[in-house]
């Protein structure tokens, strides 16, 4: 199977992370966001895999704010939005800021889905690592949901994630991820209304779903959209 189709069997549609970010970019600045007045702030798994979307954003916006977590939750809360917020370009009274909030997967060239190789490694490995450790836990029956110290990030990934899963299901790699980008939007948007003033600011939020294939990196778009004015506006993507 080509990659192509590879794609479109799990997503019904996506873009190279590069088209991805350009066309986000495109769509803003004509809503008044640039790379001089914006800052922008990346929420996406710690993998190295994922950093390419980093790069691009550096590229297109200038460096970003990081807010990311383990599999790409949104765990940085209230304090970690204010800071981004408080490290904006002022423009004529006016703050903007662009969010860019993503979990990852891997498909690898015949269609195995969490399926990637890294460079300098033989054999497989899986992608969103996270992701797949809890993916496995809850197949063997046995959920540790209780907050190990020592493993911060994923004791909360079990805890946020468990909420939004029917009791007793158990999802495969690909829904677990969907179900992943859902929280992230969801509470991305729920500390924004708590801490963003839309009376001075103008802000994005970008979401969906970063895709590793054997050829590059792509992206599925989810919500995709600017709140100008207090209006909200979805950008074509
Ligand atoms: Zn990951």
């Amino acid at each position: 199977m080509s990659f192509e189709n590879i794609l479109k069997k799990y997503f019904d549609r996506t873009c190279t992370e590069i088209e991805f970010v350009k066309k986000t970019y495109a769509a803003l600045k004509e809503l008044g966001f640039n790379d001089e007045n914006s800052i922008a702030a990346t929420c996406i798994c710690r993998d190295e895999i994922s950093q390419t979307l980093r790069s691009i954003i550096k590229h297109m916006w200038g460096e970003a704010f990081n807010l990311s977590s383990l599999a790409g939750m949104f765990f940085a809360g209230k304090t970690g939005l204010a800071a981004a917020m408080h490290h904006a370009p002022i423009e004529n009274g006016k703050e903007r800021y662009v969010f860019y909030a993503l979990p990852h997967i891997a498909i690898d060239t015949e269609g195995h889905i969490g399926i990637c190789r890294r460079s300098g490694r033989e054999g497989e490995s899986v992608a969103c690592g996270a992701l797949n450790a809890f993916q496995k836990e809850m197949a063997s029956g046995r959920v540790n949901i209780t907050m190990d110290n020592e493993d911060v990030e994923q004791s909360l990934i079990r805890m946020r994630l468990l909420r939004e899963i029917p009791y007793g299901h158990v999802p495969d790699l690909l829904e677990l991820t969907r179900i992943t980008q859902t929280a992230i939007q969801a509470d991305l948007e729920n500390t924004i209304k708590k801490v963003v003033n839309i009376e001075k600011s103008d802000y994005a939020v970008i979401t969906g779903i970063q895709i590793h294939e054997a050829d590059g990196n792509y992206i599925w778009p989810a919500a995709c959209y600017a709140i100008v004015n207090g209006e909200k506006i979805s950008l074509k993507v």
